[in-house]
């Protein structure tokens, strides 16, 4: 079977200090329509339909694999947001690997460095293994079925928010969070309970990994992390509907817990 690869080891480029005073790239509109956008362009730039994943990986930031009459391209997320003209080297890189479009490339990338993780993590990894649920084999899984295995991020268990002293009941709990300085997906421990099916921790990781998968754009200068191109992920959760079912059934117990 062949398969035309190309792969961009973006990595080599050598990272410029930068002192927070990178602009963030340029947004418009809708960041959904903006990505739906790109699809399209690439799609007549290669005469082909194409299959689009985004991704966190600064190893390779943009790849592309032709197979069964579909190009599957993997891109960092910072390609989502990019504007129209590094888009459009993008698409002349992928057509014909165009170098001059390779070089506008590199440069847009060493422009927002501060916002691509560095390869080595900051922060230690935290507990994965529950008492009951292990969050690592739970993140393979999912990364395996619903992202190609393409996620480069950590999972572990947050520490738990109250001294035990002080289990009052609390008015809100956030079941998990995503920080993406440094790929870390953490998940409350309240979760970490016999009472709380499996596919319910898979939801709350899954819509982690969405976090990561998609990035946060920012709109106007608010961050939209549930955005509409988000909700229509996170829908597509096989068991979404019972998920959702569940934690209203249980947002009780789960406030005590
Ligand atoms: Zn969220």
């Amino acid at each position: 079977m062949a398969a035309v690869q190309t792969a961009f080891d973006f990595a080599s480029v050598a990272p410029g200090q930068r002192d927070g005073a990178g602009s963030s790239p340029r947004t418009d509109a809708d960041p959904g329509r903006r990505l739906m956008a790109l699809g399209r362009l690439l799609s007549r730039q290669l005469d082909m339909p194409v299959s689009l994943t985004l991704t966190d990986n600064a190893r390779t930031m943009v790849s592309l694999k032709r197979r069964d009459g579909i190009a599957r391209i993997r891109l960092h997320h910072l390609f989502a947001e990019a504007d129209t003209g590094t888009q459009e080297s993008l698409s002349h890189y992928l057509e014909r690997g165009d170098r001059a479009a390779a070089e506008r490339l590199r440069a847009f990338i060493e422009r927002h460095r501060d916002r691509i993780r560095p390869t080595t993590y900051r922060a230690p990894a935290p507990r994965a293994r529950g008492h009951q649920h292990d969050l690592g084999a739970i993140f393979e899984a999912l990364n395996d079925r619903y992202f190609a295995s393409s996620l480069r991020a950590r999972v572990g268990w947050s520490r738990m928010g109250q001294p035990p002293g002080e289990r009052t009941r609390r008015r809100s709990i956030k079941l998990g969070s995503y920080r993406m300085r440094d790929a870390l997906i953490r998940i409350h421990p309240a979760l970490d309970a016999a009472w709380v099916p499996r596919f319910f921790v898979e939801y709350v990781v899954y819509h982690e990994m969405l976090h990561h998968a998609l990035g946060v754009p920012r709109v106007a200068g608010r961050r939209r992390a549930h955005n509409r191109e988000f909700r229509a992920a996170e829908a597509r959760f096989e068991r979404y509907e019972e998920a959702l079912a569940w934690e209203r059934a249980h947002l009780d117990r789960l406030l005590r817990a």
